[in-house]
């Protein structure tokens, strides 16, 4: 176990909120809670390989994630893998929603999920405490959605999740779509109209070479001037101003106001001079970046019984090990070891 530096003990104690290297104060965590996965969605998975690392015991999460929410966290969404495939999800949620920022604030609690079994669940998740979930969705039309995610009756049961999401008052309700050419680029204008009728915002989101296989290319990728200049020419659009600095989607509505559209472009359009997130796997590594190829064991310092300040102290110094941004498309890039579904989306 590599003792802390001097000086990173001295900034845990010195800095309120985490900070990397370059300035951007992180208070947004991800945390895979499994990398198992029901679905198998061609441009993720190869369909061969499964869960590929262990989980940790749900109070082994709430222990580190309320670590970080002592050390400035606002955000936490729970991902995977599938995380409705998890138990104790619920219990987990309830934890959370009961936890405070040192500003007296409760979490914004957030859930990313393909949807498959959130017909069930979506009102279970709204009284634990969940604020907010994202429902990812790659078609409108149900023969494609599932050849992309290649489990039949698929459509039909993340159709039945969003909407019991909905009536939950899981609101405003995102969907996302990641855009692949030639496999499902033919959505886009469904998708604009499926925004309205369901009430939903869909945002779509440029392919990243992330995947388990060799699928990505730059050609693959659907930028976003191309999603906007699509939409426009059947359903004229406005841009929103941004919320805040860090946020990742450019957004749009229609003239009447009903419906949201929002692109997020890492590929075109970068925002790494503005990220504010960090990532814990499902095995307890941090990744500071999408396309680290470093990881850092928290759960292994943990494990040996450090204390939580010792924690804290190392999660600062990791922090300060953010990358400046990525490096897609630049010769020489490297994929990371994990693929999306292992690393949580
Ligand atoms: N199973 C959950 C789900 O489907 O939302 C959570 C995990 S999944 C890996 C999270 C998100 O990552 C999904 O919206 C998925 O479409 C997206 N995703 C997977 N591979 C991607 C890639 N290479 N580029 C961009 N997004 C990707």
């Amino acid at each position: 176990m590599a003792a802390a530096s001097p000086i990173a003990s001295v900034m845990a104690t010195l800095t309120p909120r985490l900070t990397d290297s370059h300035g951007r104060v992180i208070h947004d965590l991800r945390v895979s809670i499994t990398d198992r996965c029901n679905y198998k969605c061609v441009y993720c998975r190869t369909g061969e390989l499964g869960a590929q690392y262990p989980e940790l015991a749900i109070e082994d999460y709430l222990r580190l994630i309320k670590l970080f929410v002592g050390l400035g966290i606002e955000k936490v969404r729970l991902t995977g893998g599938e995380p409705l495939l998890r138990h104790g999800l619920i219990e987990l949620i309830e934890d959370l929603a009961r936890l405070r920022t040192p500003s007296g604030e409760t979490l914004d609690l957030a859930v990313t999920t393909n949807g498959h079994l959130l017909d069930k669940l979506a009102s279970p998740l709204k009284a634990a405490g969940l604020n907010r979930i994202t429902v990812s969705m790659d078609a409108v039309d149900a023969p494609t959605f599932e050849r992309i995610t290649r489990v039949p009756g698929s459509f039909k049961k993340v159709l039945a999740g969003i909407r019991a999401a909905r009536a939950a008052g899981l609101t405003p309700l995102k969907v996302n779509c990641v855009l692949l050419r030639g496999f499902n680029d033919g959505e886009i204008e469904g998708f604009a109209h499926f925004a309205r009728e369901e009430d939903v915002v869909v945002r779509f989101i440029e392919f990243m070479p992330l995947e388990e296989g060799r699928l990505w290319s730059p050609e693959i990728v659907v930028p976003l001037t191309e999603i906007v200049e699509r939409i426009g020419r059947v359903l004229p659009l406005t841009p929103m101003a941004p919320r805040e600095p860090s946020e990742t989607a450019r957004r749009y509505t229609f003239p009447d106001g009903v419906g949201e559209i929002g692109i997020i472009a890492p590929v075109t359009q970068a925002f790494c001079g503005a990220c504010s997130r960090i990532r814990l796997t499902s095995d307890g590594k941090i990744r500071t970046c999408l396309f680290s190829q470093v990881e850092h064991d928290l759960y292994g310092h943990m494990r040996a019984g450090e204390s939580d300040a010792e924690l804290a102290t190392y999660v600062h110094s990791v922090v300060q090990r953010k990358e400046a941004r990525h490096h897609i498309g630049e010769p020489g890039f490297l994929k990371p070891s994990r693929s999306m579904v292992h690393i949580g989306g």
